[in-house]
Parts: C-alpha cells; structure tokens; sequence
C-alpha cells in the first residue's frame, strides 16, 4: 500500500531524514519509536505533503501512484489521513461542520452522493461514542478549549469519520491519561481490518500494549536503525535507545 524507498527529506535545505525505506502492506500497523527530534513528525509530514517540507531524494508510492506528484488535499482524498501530535485550534470553525465538510468532500471525489445534516447527526453520534466524547464538542469551534487529551480524541474522531485506508497517528497517546489512552487505543483497534493500515508514531511502549503492532521501527536522526516486533518496543522500554547508537 505505502512504499517509501531511501527517502531523504528535510527543512529550508537542511536533511531531516536520510534514507528512509519502508513498506506497509495493508491491514498492518507499523509503530515508530524515536527520541524527539529523530525526524518522525518530518516523516509524517513528508507522506501528507505538508508544506515547506522538501524531498530531496528517494520515491514515496502510495497503490503505486506517486505520492509526491500529489497535492495534500488529493492525498487525503486517496484515502491519507494524519492525527497531528500538536492539533491545530480553529476558531470560529464549527467541529461538525468541518467534519462534516471533509466527509462530503471525500465522498464526492469517489463518486458517491453527500450527506445531508440529518443523516450525518446519525453518523457522528455513533462516532462520538466510540471516543466516549460527549456531543457538546460538536456545537464547540474545532479544538478551541480543548483539553489535550480532548484533542486528541477530536483526532480519533475524525479518523472514525473519514476512514481513511492510511492512518498517521503521531503521538496520539501523548498528553493521555491511562483511560483516555485505552479508549484512544479501543478506537482504533476496533476500527483495525485487512484494508486499512497504520503508522503509529510514539514515544513509549505503553500504547503498544494496546494497539498490537506488526512491526516495530526505530528512528534515530533520519534513519530507520532497527525494525523488528514488539519485543523491540520492550528493549527500548528497558534499555532506552542509547545502544542503538553507531
Ligand atoms: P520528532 O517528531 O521525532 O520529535 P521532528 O520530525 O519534529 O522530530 O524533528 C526532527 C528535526 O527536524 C528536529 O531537529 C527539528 O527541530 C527539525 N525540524 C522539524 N520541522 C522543522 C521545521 N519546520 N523547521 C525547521 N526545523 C524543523
Ligand atoms: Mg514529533
């Protein structure tokens, strides 16, 4: 589904990644683990096109489309969605009508009919539940006042919404508490199927525990330099990442 081959990419000239190459088939989840600053929101950033980010070298397919050649709004129609580690605030922007605008949106460009407010008030308090967000965050701009763990939530909401066939989630479990964490982790986990795949970028082992990876990979500054299972995720959690180091 995502190949990613030797990918170097960075800020205002300066190389962020050096050289990373990884495939996720679909149905997997594929962890990524790093201390701040290895590059890993660089790598998320990279793969939803976010601007001001530049590929130097290396190839991004996504079902074998180039990746690269698309803009971030048609990479999110492809089926690409992000939770952001640092989710935006936006006044003045209702959360359902946002939500709801996405899904159109989306939607339309598979050829598919809207939906109207009525159906999608259905639609979204079934979604509300599964996060265990109660239904005034709908009426409430996106994020605005939110809570950290609030936001995050928001995140996983909109991820019910759009299903999206790539999932991003960076830091999604930082700034949870140990309940929020599980029914984040929940969220997802039930939301898991043959077609759908994810990259869950973290710090700890902790949500690991929760949402069962395929794959484990650790970056340090711009490189993959060991993947293997979750028993990697283990040793990291015991050792830290300091012997991993050349
Ligand atoms: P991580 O998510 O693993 O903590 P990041 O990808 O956010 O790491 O950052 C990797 C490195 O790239 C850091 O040194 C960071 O300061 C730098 N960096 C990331 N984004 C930018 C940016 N927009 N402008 C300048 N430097 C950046
Ligand atoms: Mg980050």
């Amino acid at each position: 589904m995502l190949k990613i081959e030797n990918l170097h990419a960075g800020v205002d000239g300066k190389e962020i990644l050096k050289g990373i190459s990884l495939t996720v088939n679909p149905g997997e989840l594929h962890a990524i683990m790093g201390r701040n600053g290895s590059g890993k929101s660089t790598l998320a950033n990279v793969i939803t096109g976010r601007d001001s980010y530049e590929v130097m070298s290396g190839s991004v397919t996504y079902n074998e489309v180039d990746l690269l050649e698309l803009s971030p709004e048609n990479r999110a129609l492809s089926g690409i969605f992000m939770s952001f580690q640092y989710p935006v605030v936006i006044p003045g922007v209702n959360t359902t009508y946002l939500l709801r605008a996405a899904l159109n949106a989306k939607l339309k460009n598979n050829g598919l009919k809207e939906i109207n407010a009525a159906d999608f008030m259905r639609l979204i308090r079934e979604k509300l539940k599964l996060v265990n967000m109660d239904e005034k965050y709908l009426s409430r701009a996106v994020n605005d006042g939110f809570s950290g763990g609030e936001k995050k939530r928001n995140e996983i909401l909109q991820m019910l919404t759009l299903e999206p066939e790539l999932s991003i989630l960076d830091e999604t479990d930082s700034g949870l508490d140990i309940d929020a964490l599980k029914i984040v982790a929940e969220g997802v986990n039930n939301f898991r199927n043959s077609d759908r795949s994810f990259l869950a970028i973290t710090h700890y082992q902790r949500l690991l525990e929760y949402m069962k990876p395929d794959h484990v990979h650790v970056l340090i500054d711009g490189k993959i330099v060991k993947s293997g299972d979750i028993t990697l995720a283990h040793e990291l959690e015991e050792k830290g990442y300091s012997w991993l180091e050349s």
